[in-house]
């Protein structure tokens, strides 16, 4: 059987504990090379093999899943973040389900919380945005124009942008193109949750010059919307005193 499991952003000890046992049991270990912490590699089982899937073609990877699984063995693919976000784990999957392998996925704390985290933002503040836009700048990847930065930027909702540390510049413009001024706030969060974590607000205009200046040029977030300098926000109506729930009578009046 093969366990997709999301490592989280980077501190060992924020894998989820369902992710932490399937590894501890796990007779191979295919990890993301690039950004999986190599930490939480530590507590495998003895004998466990591990390969680094940096080096790897996805037929490589599908290759020692299939022999891992005829030796009866359990295999962990273990992804940055959350396997469902920018993990590739699809094109996996159908290759399993071509050779008929049993699979399951344990999620993991993506990088976009562990980047809030970061900057102890809440991501959907009353009045402010209630929505979060997770997207990427077209790369080697394409993304569909129906999904251009420009349009998603129309919206002024909190977006936060993977994949995209070396294209700030062009990705000012789209932003500003569609509707953000450039004193919009902004953040780069580099590394969240590792020990070389770094965060820096900055705004819509200044996005690149504050990369540069902190030589960032990859593994980092960046957030734009008002919702990082947590604004003009109304509180919430579920903590209101006046305010009844299911759990809990209003003190004085109803609303
Ligand atoms: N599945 C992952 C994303 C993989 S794509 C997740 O849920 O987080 C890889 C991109 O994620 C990087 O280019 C960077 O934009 C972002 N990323 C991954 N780990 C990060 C971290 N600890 N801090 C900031 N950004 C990170």
């Amino acid at each position: 059987m093969v366990h997709f499991v999301g490592a989280g952003p980077g501190a060992p000890d924020l894998i989820t504990v369902r992710g932490k046992k399937l590894l501890e049991q796990a007779d191979v270990i295919i990890y993301a090379g690039s950004l999986v912490n190599p930490a939480l590699l530590e507590d495998c089982k003895e004998g466990c093999q591990i390969y680094n899937s940096a080096v790897m073609t996805l037929e490589q990877v599908i290759d020692v899943m299939k022999q891992a699984n005829d030796r009866g063995e359990d295999v962990v693919r273990l992804h940055t973040g959350d396997p469902s976000l920018y993990g590739a784990i699809r094109e996996q999957m159908d290759a399993l389900d071509a050779l008929d392998i049993a699979y399951d996925d344990c999620p993991g704390v993506s990088s976009f919380s562990g980047a809030a985290a970061a900057l102890n933002m809440e991501y959907t503040l009353p009045d402010v945005s209630q929505s979060v836009i997770i997207t990427r700048m077209a790369g080697r990847t394409p993304v569909p124009e129906r999904e251009s930065i420009a349009s998603f930027a129309a919206h002024q909702a909190t977006m936060v942008v993977f994949l995209s540390t070396g294209l700030l510049e062009k990705l000012s413009e789209e932003l500003i193109a569609g509707g953000y001024t450039e004193d919009t706030p902004a953040a780069i969060v580099y590394k969240a949750s590792w020990p070389e974590e770094k965060a820096f607000r900055c705004t819509v205009g200044t996005l690149a010059q504050t990369a540069k200046e902190h030589g960032i040029t990859k593994t980092a977030l960046m957030i734009i919307g008002n919702a990082v300098t947590q604004g003009n926000y109304r509180r919430s109506d579920l903590y209101h005193p006046a305010f009844s729930t299911e759990y809990r009578k209003a003190e004085k009046g109803e609303s």
